[in-house]
């Protein structure tokens, strides 16, 4: 059975390709919001979010439209974040969809990101409509894109829709099509109830809030409600469709797509993916797919200041409040002290969380290398996952590291193909396919260790194409290899934060890389300070920083008092970045510079 007056929809894109903007003119042209109320991407609303182009969280939105066959259609427009690292959060949110419209950058052609979201749509058994975006550019070819779409899809190409998010041109067409080509929600008219949850947010009154879609049943105000995977109960306190704001209702039916309030105090509680059901029409079958997420990589956060670590707490607990894939634990370090060791899904998810932490809440942190999750076989037969290279068991106990393997897709122009092989092999990359989409473009399918992707991949991929190969991953499983922990000694004393796990065949190289970058860092000292690279008890690399004496006011003869004051002022705040291992000051840039293998 359908319900017919509602849709469910998402718009899944390759970064860029202009999902934001089609939100808007949709928006737009069913009144959901005003002319005055309209800004450039609405939908994406965090600062952090605009400056880097990506959707982090995503809102669902709903709109009413009344087509052309007279009739009033609720038409749900769920958001999708735009980041493989959030790949669980996607498919959660396409799963509450019953069709995707697919934007296509009529210039730019199909790209990672679309076979990506493509897969994850059809994944969900979503109706799928594809659309060729920016026709208005004179360097849009439609008519080439068109093909190779249709190819992808199995359709004509004269069944995909042309439009331009920018003038508006196409767009009314594209919500008729959602109106015909998009099923209404089904349901099976079992009499229980079974509502996903596929989102979940913070309001710093009303506690985490669920963003669900309601597949069989209803839920009302006043229901007792359950969880079927954290089996907690709760009774619902609001609930209501999301329009720009939230208005509340009284129910919510079959096919409908809104929020419930259940004086829930804190975000973990509510887990993404999770079904609620009702205690008087229950029933015990979770909606398929359910996942928990686990971080992917980890580092250590530390205060630059050592004052500051009840402060980087507070801050680390408000972030949490919002996102509750991020973890941390308190964890020591010799060289930095107290911080915390802080799992992330993905590398953006932990760019973006050290930025917030500097720019809204103004601590200023240490980061350690980041590290994959390595799985570990011990000589003994014991197994066990280790999260920071510092605890990994003596390599004599060791019978095997395994490593997180990504499943890497790269399409590219013809011209790049060969530096980018070479890129991927210096990564230790594995090449699986390769696929030409038409004659001067490729997709390069590859299998790369997870920790090589983290460093620097994006930004050399980026650099050897001249910006033109794209890229995405999913996680693929563990693989054993060589692989060795690399310690750094300073004076003998190996300083834990230095620590990484590397390829047996990279670590003399990169042993070296360090010790001469750690040499330029490490300012001179009254003694001499040696800096050994070292796996085991076995020393690879080494280099000396002389002994010299600073001493900034010498020169000062005790004349100019202020002058002397202004001097030492600044040495103290010099200090202030530095952090002391032993007695040697090590500066922030030193233990950037394990970060940047170049
Ligand atoms: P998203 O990353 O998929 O959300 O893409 P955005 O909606 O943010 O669009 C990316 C860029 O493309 C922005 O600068 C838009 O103004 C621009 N853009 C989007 N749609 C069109 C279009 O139809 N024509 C042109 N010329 N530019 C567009
Ligand atoms: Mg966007």
């Amino acid at each position: 059975k359908q319900i017919a007056n509602i849709r469910n929809f998402s718009i899944i894109a390759h970064i860029d390709h202009g999902k934001s903007t089609l939100a808007d003119r949709f928006l737009q042209l069913t009144g959901t919001i005003s002319e005055r109320e309209m800004q450039e991407q609405l939908l994406d609303d965090m600062d952090l979010e605009k400056e880097r182009g990506i959707t982090i969280k995503s809102h669902p939105i709903q709109m009413v439209y009344t087509a052309q066959d007279g009739q009033e259609y609720y038409m749900n427009l769920i958001d999708t974040p735009g980041h493989v690292d959030f790949s669980y959060e996607v498919s959660r949110s396409l799963a509450a969809c019953d069709g995707a419209i697919l934007v296509i950058d009529a210039a730019q052609g199909i790209e990672a990101q679309t076979l990506s979201n493509i897969y994850l749509a059809m994944d969900n058994d979503l109706t799928i409509l594809p659309v060729l975006n920016k026709v208005d550019l004179p360097s849009a070819r439609p008519e080439e894109v068109g093909m190779q779409v249709a190819e992808l899809l199995g359709v004509e190409p004269e069944e995909i829709l042309h439009c331009s998010a920018k003038t508006g041109e196409g767009v009314v067409e594209i919500l008729e099509q959602i109106v015909h080509d998009i099923p209404g929600p089904s349901y099976s008219g079992k009499t229980t109830t079974e509502a996903l949850v596929f989102d979940s947010v913070f309001d710093s009154y009303r506690g985490a809030i669920a963003y669900v879609r309601i597949f069989e049943g209803e839920l009302s105000k006043g229901d007792k409600i359950k969880f079927l995977h954290t089996n907690r109960e709760y009774e619902i306190v609001e609930l209501g469709r999301l329009g720009l704001k939230r208005t509340s209702l009284t129910t919510l039916t079959t096919g409908q797509v809104g929020y419930v309030i259940c004086n829930i105090k804190e975000l973990d509680d509510i887990k993404i993916g999770d079904t609620i059901t009702t205690i008087a029409d229950p029933s015990d079958t979770p909606i398929t797919g359910y996942k928990e997420v686990k971080p992917m990589v980890f580092s250590g956060l530390y205060p630059v200041d050592k004052g500051e670590y009840e402060n980087l707490r507070q801050a680390l607990d408000k972030l949490k409040l919002n996102d509750s894939s991020l973890t941390f634990e308190p964890e020591s370090s010799q060289a930095l002290g107290f911080g915390f060791r802080t799992g992330f899904l993905g590398l953006l998810h932990m760019e973006i969380t050290q930025e917030r932490l500097r720019r809204e809440f103004n601590v200023e942190i240490i980061t350690t290398v980041p590290n994959v999750v390595y799985h570990i076989i011990l000589k003994s037969g014991e197994e066990r996952f280790v999260e920071r290279p510092g605890d990994l068991p003596a390599p004599g106990d060791i019978e095997t590291i395994l490593e997180p393997i990504a499943k890497v897709q790269i399409i590219t122009p013809t011209d790049y193909t060969g530096a980018i092989m070479k890129l991927c092999e210096e990564k230790r990359g594995n090449l699986d396919h390769m696929e030409y989409l038409e004659t001067t473009r490729v997709n390069l399918h590859y299998h790369i260790p997870m920790a090589e992707l983290m460093l620097d991949f994006f930004d050399k991929l980026k650099s050897v194409s001249s910006g033109y190969a794209s890229m995405d991953y999913e996680f693929d499983g563990y693989s054993a290899d060589a692989l060795v922990r690399l310690d750094i000694l300073i004076n003998k004393e190996p300083v834990d934060a230095f620590s990484t796990i590397v390829h047996r065949d990279d670590a003399y190289h990169i042993g070296q890389q360090l010790t001469v970058k750690l040499k330029e860092l490490i300012p001179r000292q009254m003694f001499q300070v040696a800096i050994q690279a070292a796996i085991g008890s076995k020393v690879i690399a080494r280099s000396t920083v002389k002994a010299y004496r600073k001493d900034v006011t010498a020169k000062c003869y005790g004349g100019d008092i202020s002058r002397k004051k202004k001097l030492l002022q600044k040495q103290k705040e010099g200090k202030k970045k530095m952090k002391s291992i032993g007695k040697i000051e090590l500066p922030q840039k030193a233990f950037l510079a394990v970060l940047d293998r170049n």
